[in-house]
């Protein structure tokens, strides 16, 4: 049995899921913005799943966006969430509840996630994408996340995709594939496009609607997507690409038209065109699967 919790910007969730993926109810809280409120909550939500768990818990595994060093255990400095900057994870959950602990970036985290119960089972080589606030990405070769000898691992969101966008990216530079990808991202394309909306909630009943101006904004969302796959497929030669995170829900919008840009970018070198694109089945989970895919490995 393991606990398996995903620490995000603004939430905590978390679950027990034992060896063959068999899940307990998933809690949920809100994350203080404070350190002690932070370590409060995980205190709380760690003490709740282990008092519904209906075994004897091995180990706690915990996902979060980071940068994180996962060797070491600790945050390095997370741009979103600046109150954890060197805050040494590892240690506080081994003194609080004597269990092992294993720590993962989110969307690697996620990636191991797609390839044990998500959108990609069966697989063993996958890049998986969280198209969300920000663009975070996974890498997985021989069932293994890979990380090269980077300490947080591979951080594709921040490949430059081309000026045009002067909006900053959390790394402080302009031109990031996260700046051009991410809800704000898709959120300023459909302004543009001349469709008032103030939330990207509101999309999804334009797009049920068939609005021209919301269809127009995800097909060049798709366009922007197609470039930036086209790019990370000749790099890792990965044919198995997942999608989660709140914008995958749009896919049925932007896949075609990704797939199309990536079909021209590669008609001279097809065997790079990915066999597969798909939808993750459920994004709020692939990061809590992925870290016990990751304990049963360990
Ligand atoms: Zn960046």
């Amino acid at each position: 049995m393991f606990i398996c919790i995903d620490l995000g910007g603004s939430n905590i969730r978390g679950t027990w899921i034992n060896s063959s993926g068999l899940t307990g109810r998933v809690a949920h809280s809100s994350r203080p913005k404070t350190l002690d409120g932070t370590k409060k909550s995980l205190i709380t939500i760690i003490n709740d799943i282990r008092s519904q768990c209906p075994g004897k818990v091995q180990k706690i595994g915990l996902a979060s966006a980071g940068p994180m060093d996962t060797q070491k255990g600790a945050y390095l400095n997370p741009t979103n969430m600046p109150e954890l900057k060197n805050f040494h994870l590892r240690n506080f959950l081994l003194d609080r509840f004597g269990l092992e602990v294993t720590l993962e970036n989110d969307a690697q985290a996620a990636a191991l996630g797609e390839i044990f119960k998500g959108c990609l089972t069966g697989e063993t080589d996958a890049m998986v994408f969280t198209l969300g606030t920000g663009l975070g990405s996974g890498v997985v070769v021989n069932n293994r996340i890979w990380r090269g000898k980077l300490p947080a691992g591979p951080e594709l969101g921040h490949l430059y995709l081309g000026p045009g966008r002067k909006v900053k990216c959390g790394c402080g530079q302009t031109g990031c594939a996260e700046t051009w990808l991410n809800a704000k991202a898709l959120h300023d394309l459909v302004l543009a496009n001349g469709l008032n909306i103030i939330s990207l909630r509101d999309l999804d009943t334009c797009l049920e609607e068939l609005n021209p101006m919301a269809i127009k904004a995800l097909k060049q969302y798709g366009h922007r997507l197609g470039l930036y796959l086209s790019q990370v497929v000749s790099v890792f030669g990965i044919s198995n690409i997942g999608l989660g995170g709140g914008l995958s829900r749009l896919a049925p919008y932007f896949i075609s038209s990704a797939q199309q840009t990536l079909a021209h970018r590669l008609s001279k070198r097809k065997w790079l065109i990915p066999e597969k694109i798909c939808n993750s089945p459920d994004p709020e989970m692939s990061a809590l699967w992925g870290m016990c895919y990751l304990m049963i490995q360990d």
